[in-house]
């Protein structure tokens, strides 16, 4: 490869990929070849001040107030699946994870690990689809690091992302604010995600058309906020208490998960209906095939939220006002007991115990 490759100077100009390239370990050497590659690659596709002010951290300005932070890492197998692929789920994990505590996410930090002989229009792709979901949630990448190891020593390429967001004046959303009484809402239906990765796959002879659902819900959390009065100075104090209490995306584990967890952090019980919990008919099909609970698949563009009672209605019309909460419903109630426990009041009138998921269901689903 070439080792005098221009500076980047602008999005016009990214250069051409040769056919065929291939990441090699000169690429994660901190020379003329990780040089190239970031100019090339990424660069073109996240330019921005502080990223291309080029030192060896981003300059942020940030208001005042609580910052929300978040950090995850990509391991998705495979790369590319019906609905998304690791650059997009990258992005909206972790603006998603921002969001659940009603922070406005802004800028989003990179780190590549690239396995020896990772074709180069893989990355491209990759980045690309990273570009596009940046876009789409309005968050900049600041910062990044790319590091190589040798063929065998890593599936292709692994994504860590973090991401910074402002939470608004007055906002308070946590897991352990579940209160007695407060609705559980949910913003549509389970277990695409889950299900469009295990059938990329290929493994289990599963044939289906479900989709991912990987999308970025700041926009929904932000509609959420504004329905119950946050405004751009926040929430006024002559309001009640907030009444957004929990917000959570049931992603690893499933809704079954999540809500096991906020049960045990703001020690209350939770009922659920099952007639009320959406499930689509290919994930529900798929499910049974496969002899999965939907309650436990992991979802990448849904979020569950509870609420205090007498706002419910509004925050559920909020919701339902965009592409990403139209399918969003009321699915159970808070109780003051069992305490930690989930309870699910089945089809049949009958009522159970949901627990946690126990071990990994489905491993590298994100
Ligand atoms: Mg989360």
């Amino acid at each position: 490869m070439e080792n005098n490759a221009p500076e980047y100077t602008g999005l016009s100009c990214p250069l051409p990929l040769p056919h065929g390239e291939q990441i090699v370990l000169g690429h994660g050497s901190g020379g003329q070849l990780s040089h190239d590659l970031i100019n090339r690659l990424f660069l073109p596709a996240f330019a921005n001040p502080a990223l291309l002010a080029g030192d060896d951290a981003a300059a942020l300005a940030l208001p005042g107030g609580r910052v929300a932070v978040s950090t995850d890492s990509h391991v998705v197998t495979p790369l590319f699946f019906p609905g998304g692929d690791i650059g997009r789920l990258a992005v909206c994990g972790t603006v998603n994870d921002v969001a659940m505590l009603g922070g406005s996410p802004r800028y989003l930090t990179a780190g590549f690990i690239l396995e020896e002989g990772l074709e180069v229009e893989i990355l491209r792709r990759v980045i690309a689809s990273m570009q596009a979901a940046a876009i789409e949630a309005g968050v900049q990448l600041v910062a990044g690091d790319t590091k190589v190891v040798q063929r065998g020593k890593a599936d292709g390429l692994y994504i860590n992302t973090t991401g910074i967001g402002l939470i608004p004046p007055g906002v308070t959303i946590s897991g352990m604010c579940a209160q007695p009484g407060d609705v559980v809402l949910l913003s549509g239906s389970l277990g695409e995600h889950g299900i469009a990765v295990l059938a990329a796959r290929g493994e289990l002879g599963l044939e289906t058309t479900v989709c991912s659902d990987i999308a970025p819900l700041n926009r929904l959390v932000a509609a959420m906020l504004a329905a119950v009065g946050v405004t751009a100075a926040g929430y006024p104090e002559a309001l009640p208490t907030f009444p957004i209490h929990v917000l959570r995306d049931p992603t690893r584990g499933g809704l079954a998960t999540s809500l096991n967890e906020i049960a045990r952090q703001s020690n209350i019980g939770i009922q659920l209906y099952e007639e009320k919990i959406p499930v689509r008919p290919e994930v529900a099909a798929a499910c049974e095939l496969l002899g999965f609970d939907p309650l436990y698949i992991a979802n990448e563009g849904k979020l569950l939220a509870i609420v205090a009672p007498q706002e419910a209605e509004a925050i559920l019309l909020a919701m339902r006002n965009l592409p990403e909460g139209q399918g969003a419903v009321a699915v159970g109630q808070v109780l003051s007991s069992p305490p930690g426990r989930v309870l699910l009041k089945t089809t049949l009138g009958s009522t159970r115990v949901v627990p946690s998921l126990a071990g990994e269901l489905l491993p590298r689903i994100c």
